[in-house]
C-alpha cells in the first residue's frame, strides 16, 4: 500500500531550489552547498505519525512519540517537532544538551545510548528523564545511584530476532551490541529477576533496526518485547499485586523509500500491522514510548549543491559538484546500502531537462571514491548547473565528515505560501572557516612547540 505523496512537496521542491539560486543560498560567497528543509512537510508527517497511532491505540492509551535526535540534531528542528507534540530520544550528553536547548520538557525525552558514563546516568536521574540500561553493568550503577520511586526506567532488550538488508542498521541479531539479549541461555530468568529485585524498573525498551529492516521483522521484535512484559507482570503481581512494567518503549527504524518520491511504508502501515500482530500493544494497558528517526525527515530534505567543472574521464562523464562524503558520508563509504536519488538543475535552478546521459556525480573530497551517483542517467551536469540529493532530511544535513576541513552547510528550511512564493528561515548559518580554525586547535597554535623547547 503506497501513499503517494501530495504532487505539492515535489512542486515545492522545485521551487525551494530556485528561490534558493535566487536569493544567493549556494553562491560561490555564502557557501557553494546548502541544505533545504521543507518545514511542511516535516509537519505532514508528524501529523501522519500521530494519527497512525490514534487510530489503533485504545482511548487514552499514553502514546509518546519521541524523535531520535541523532537523525538531525538541529536545535530548531527539534523545537519544530516539539512544537507537533513530538519529544526527543537523546543517545549522548550533547544530544541531550540539544533537546534541553529546544526548550524539551524532560517528561518527553528518552535516554537510550549503549555506553552512558556515571555522570549521563546522574544526570538523567536527576532531570526525570526516563532511560533504558543496556547492560547488567549498567544496572549495577543504577542500584547504586538508588533510583526513587518516580524515576522512569527500563531495560533495553535485544530480541534477537534477526537482522535486515544492512548489517550496520540491524541492532536485533543474535551477536548485536545493544540491550540484553533475550534468548542467550538464562537470560529471559535473569531479565525477570532483575524486575523482581528492583522496584523502580518499570518499562521495557526494544529497537529491532533501522533502515533495511522489514516491517515483520520490526513487529515480531515487538511481539517478544510485549510477550516479556507480560511474562514479567504475571510474576511482579503475584508477588507484590502489581504489574509493573507500565510503558513500552518500541524504538525506531520505519525504512524510508530513497527510490522514488512516494512515501512507502507508510505509518499507517505499520501501526496496523502492530495492530494484527500483537493485539494486546493497543488495549489500553500499556502507555507506549516510540523513538521514529530518519521516517520523519528524510522526504522533507534536498540537499543542492553548484556543480563547479564538468569532465571526462576514460569515457565516463564526471560532474565536480560540492556535495560529497562531508556531507553524504554513508552513501559515499557505503554506496550499495545508501543510494540517494539525484535531480539535476540549471544555473538558475530550473529543473533541467534534455536525453539523460550516463554519468558520475563527485563531490569536493580529495579521494577517488568521493562519488554521491555512479554511472547515473541524468540530463548532462554542466559548469555552473546545480545537483540536488533528494530525501536527505534526515543523517544529512548534521552528521558530517570532517574531511579536507570543509565546512558544514548552512540549513535553510522553507515554507511556499499560495502565490507560489518561497520564504527561508535560517537552522544553521554555514560554518567559516574562522570557526574551522577554532576547532581545529587555532588558538594552540605554538603547544607543540613548547613541548619541543622543553623536552
Ligand atoms: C537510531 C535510533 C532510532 C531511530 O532510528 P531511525 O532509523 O532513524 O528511525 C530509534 N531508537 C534508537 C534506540 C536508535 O538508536
Amino acid at each position: 500500500m503506497t501513499h503517494a505523496p501530495h504532487a505539492s512537496l515535489l512542486r515545492r521542491r522545485d521551487l525551494a531550489v530556485r528561490a534558493a539560486v535566487e536569493q544567493g543560498l549556494v553562491t560561490e560567497d555564502r557557501s557553494p552547498v546548502a541544505a533545504l528543509l521543507d518545514v511542511a512537510a516535516v509537519r505532514e508527517q508528524a501529523r501522519a505519525l500521530h494519527a497512525a497511532f490514534r487510530a489503533v491505540a485504545a482511548p487514552d492509551q499514553p502514546v509518546l512519540h519521541t524523535f531520535a535526535v541523532k537523525a538531525s540534531s538541529l536545535v530548531p528542528v527539534l523545537r519544530l517537532l516539539a512544537d507537533e507534540g513530538i519529544g526527543c530520544e537523546v543517545a549522548s550528553p550533547g544530544e541531550l544538551a540539544l533537546a534541553r536547548a529546544a526548550g524539551v520538557e524532560s517528561a518527553a525525552t528518552v535516554l537510550d545510548s549503549p555506553a552512558k558514563t556515571g555522570a549521563e546516568l546522574r544526570e538523567a536521574l536527576a532531570l526525570g528523564i526516563a532511560l533504558n540500561a543496556d547492560n547488567p553493568q549498567e544496572l549495577a550503577r543504577l542500584d547504586a545511584l538508588a533510583p526513587g520511586p518516580g524515576a522512569r526506567l527500563g531495560l533495553r532488550v535485544n530480541p534477537q530476532v534477526g537482522g535486515g538488508a544492512i548489517g550496520a542498521m540491524s541492532t536485533a541479531t543474535a551477536t548485536s551490541k545493544f540491550g540484553f539479549p533475550l534468548r542467550d541461555e538464562g537470560a529471559r530468568e535473569g531479565l525477570v529477576r532483575a524486575y523482581l529485585d528492583r522496584p523502580w524498573l518499570t518499562r521495557l525498551h526494544a529497537h529491532v533496526g533501522s533502515q533495511g529492516i522489514p516491517l515483520e521483522l520490526m513487529a515480531e521484535g515487538v511481539r517478544a518485547v510485549h510477550e516479556l512484559a507480560e511474562e514479567i507482570n504475571a510474576e511482579t503481581e503475584r508477588r507484590e499485586g502489581r504489574r509493573r512494567i507500565d510503558t513500552l518503549d518500541l524504538g525506531g527504524g520505519l525504512p524510508v523509500n530513497f527510490a522514488s518520491d512516494a512515501v512507502d511504508p507508510t505509518y499507517t502501515r505499520y501501526a496496523r500491522l502492530l495492530a494484527e500482530t500483537v493485539p494486546g500493544l493497543f488495549d489500553g494497558t500499556y502507555g507506549l514510548v516510540t523513538e521514529f528517526g530518519r521516517s520523519l525527515l528524510a522526504k522533507a530534505g534536498t540537499v543542492l549543491a553548484r556543480v563547479e567543472y564538468a569532465k571526462t574521464s576514460g569515457g565516463r562523464r564526471i560532474a565536480l559538484t560540492h556535495a560529497g562524503a562531508q556531507l553524504a558520508v554513508r552513501t559515499v563509504f557505503a554506496p550499495d546500502a545508501w543510494p540517494l536519488r539525484v535531480a539535476a538543475y540549471d544555473p538558475k535552478g530550473r529543473p533541467k531537462t534534455g536525453e539523460p546521459v550516463v554519468q558520475d556525480v563527485a563531490g569536493p573530497c580529495c579521494f577517488a571514491g568521493d562519488l554521491v551517483a555512479r554511472e547515473r542517467p541524468l540530463p548532462l551536469l554542466e559548469e555552473s548547473d546545480h545537483a540536488a540529493l533528494l530525501d536527505t532530511g534526515a543523517y544529512y544535513f548534521s552528521t558530517p565528515f570532517g574531511y579536507n576541513s570543509l565546512p558544514r552547510p548552512g540549513v535553510y528550511g522553507y515554507t511556499v505560501d499560495e502565490d507560489e512564493n518561497v520564504s527561508f528561515a535560517t537552522v544553521r548559518e554555514p560554518q567559516t572557516v574562522r570557526e574551522i580554525i577554532a576547532e581545529s586547535g587555532g588558538a594552540q597554535r605554538d603547544a607543540l612547540r613548547g613541548l619541543m623547547a622543553t623536552g
